[in-house]
C-alpha cells in the first residue's frame, strides 16, 4: 500500500473493530469432518434450554427432538446427556418426552436452591437426589449460580459452605457424578478494557463480567471448588468447560493429579483448547482416561451463540479439531469469532485416545452402555 492509498483509507475513516472481517489467504490442507470416527457421548447438553418448560405432549417439543435425532445419526451421536433437568417433579416429564428414543436422551438433576435458606435444606436435598435417581437421573448438575449468584442475607453463598455437604455427600453414595460449573473464562474476572481478549463478547454482554463488585477472583472459586472434590473423595466430580481454566491446562492437569474422583469436559472451550494445539495435545495423551466430549449445546442457541447451538455445524467443529491436523479454522460455525478473535488448529488424537473422550470415559462415568 502507498502511502498515499493510506492516507485515502484513513481520511474515509478508519473501520471500526466490528466491521474488521478479515479473511484468511492460508492455503491449508482443510479436512471437514461431517461425522465422528467413534460414536460420541455428549455429557453437557440443554436439550429444553435453561428454563425447563419441558411440555412432554407438546408436537413441537416431539418434532425438535426428531430433528435433534436425526443429526444425531448423522454425525455419529450416540447419547447426549440434558444435564438441566431439574427436580423430581421436572425429571419424569422430561422422561415421558424422551422415552420413543431409547436411551439416546438421558437427564441429569439438579440442586433446588429456591430452598437453600431453609433450614434441614440440606437433609431434604439429599433425600431429594434419590428420588430424582429413582426418576432416572443420572448425574448431578451444579450450575456457577454456587459461587457468582447464590446469595443469603446479600452475602454470596460459599461454593465450600458446609450445608452442602450432605448433598455431595448423597451424590457420591447414590453414584450421581457431580457436573459442576464454577467460575467462568479468566477474561471475565479482568476489566472489559483494549487488553481484553474477549473484548468483543464482553460488550455485547457486559453482564458476563465478575470483574470487581463483591464476586470472589476465579482463583478463590476454584479453590473453594477444589476443596469440595477433596472433602467427598466417594463422589465422582466432573468439572464442565475444563474447570473453566482451559487456559492454564498446566493448573487443571495438576488438579487431575491431585484429585482422582475428578474428571473434565471440555464444552465451549474448543477457542481456548484449540489455540495451543500443543500444549492440548499433551494434555489429552497425559489425562486421556479422564476427559469427556461436551458441548453445551442448546437447541437454536442461535446466531448469538454458534458455538453452543445444537446443530451439526458445531459438531463438526470439535470433530475436526479433535481428529485432524488441520490449521486455522474457525472454532464455531460464524463468520465473525464469538468468544474472542483467534482461530483454532487440529491435535490429530490417536484412535484409542479418540474413543476414550468421544465415549469410553463417559460410559466408565455415567454408567452407560459403552459400543
Ligand atoms: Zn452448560
Amino acid at each position: 500500500m502507498t502511502r498515499r492509498s493510506f492516507f485515502q483509507v484513513s481520511a474515509g475513516g478508519a473501520i471500526t473493530l466490528p466491521q474488521f472481517e478479515p479473511r484468511s489467504m492460508l492455503h491449508v490442507a482443510e479436512h471437514p469432518t461431517a461425522r465422528a470416527k467413534f460414536p460420541v457421548i455428549d455429557v453437557h447438553t440443554h436439550l429444553f434450554g435453561l428454563g425447563r418448560k419441558v411440555a412432554a405432549e407438546s408436537s413441537q417439543e416431539r418434532a425438535e427432538l426428531q430433528q435433534i435425532a436425526q443429526w444425531m445419526d448423522e454425525c455419529n451421536l450416540a447419547t447426549l446427556i440434558n444435564l438441566t433437568g431439574g427436580n423430581s417433579e421436572t425429571i419424569p416429564g422430561i422422561r415421558k418426552a424422551v422415552a420413543q428414543f431409547g436411551n439416546r436422551f438421558v437427564t441429569g438433576a439438579e440442586p433446588t436452591w429456591s430452598r437453600a435458606n431453609e433450614s434441614g435444606y440440606a437433609q431434604w436435598q439429599a433425600g431429594e437426589l434419590a428420588k430424582c435417581k429413582r426418576e432416572g437421573a443420572i448425574s448431578l448438575k451444579v450450575l456457577k449460580t454456587l459461587g457468582l449468584y447464590l446469595r443469603e442475607k446479600g452475602k454470596l453463598v460459599k461454593i465450600d459452605d458446609s450445608r452442602f455437604d450432605p448433598m455431595w455427600e448423597a451424590a457420591g453414595a447414590l453414584d450421581l457424578p457431580v457436573e459442576i460449573h464454577t467460575g467462568d473464562p479468566g477474561a471475565f474476572f479482568t476489566p472489559i478494557d483494549r487488553f481484553n481478549e474477549r473484548y468483543e463478547e464482553l460488550q455485547r454482554h457486559p453482564e458476563w463480567s465478575f470483574y470487581g463488585r463483591d464476586f470472589p477472583s476465579r482463583h478463590e472459586l476454584h479453590e473453594a471448588r477444589n476443596r469440595v472434590v477433596a472433602r467427598h473423595p466417594k463422589t465422582k466430580f466432573v468439572f464442565l468447560h475444563v474447570g473453566n481454566d482451559a487456559e492454564d491446562l498446566g493448573e487443571v492437569g495438576q488438579w487431575l493429579d491431585r484429585y482422582s474422583n475428578l474428571n473434565v469436559e471440555i464444552g465451549a472451550r474448543l477457542g481456548e483448547l484449540g489455540r495451543q494445539p500443543r500444549t492440548s495435545r499433551k494434555f489429552f495423551e497425559r489425562h486421556q482416561d479422564r476427559i469427556m466430549f461436551g458441548t453445551d449445546a442448546t437447541p437454536n442457541a442461535g446466531k448469538e451463540y454458534p458455538q453452543q447451538d445444537l446443530k451439526p455445524a458445531m459438531y463438526r467443529c470439535y470433530f475436526r479439531f479433535l481428529e485432524t491436523e488441520d490449521e486455522y479454522f474457525d472454532y464455531a460455525p460464524s463468520d465473525v469469532p464469538p468468544q474472542g478473535r483467534w482461530k483454532i488448529y487440529g491435535i490429530a488424537l490417536p484412535d484409542s485416545i479418540l474413543k476414550k473422550v468421544y465415549h469410553n470415559n463417559a460410559a466408565r462415568v455415567f454408567k452407560l452402555k459403552a459400543v
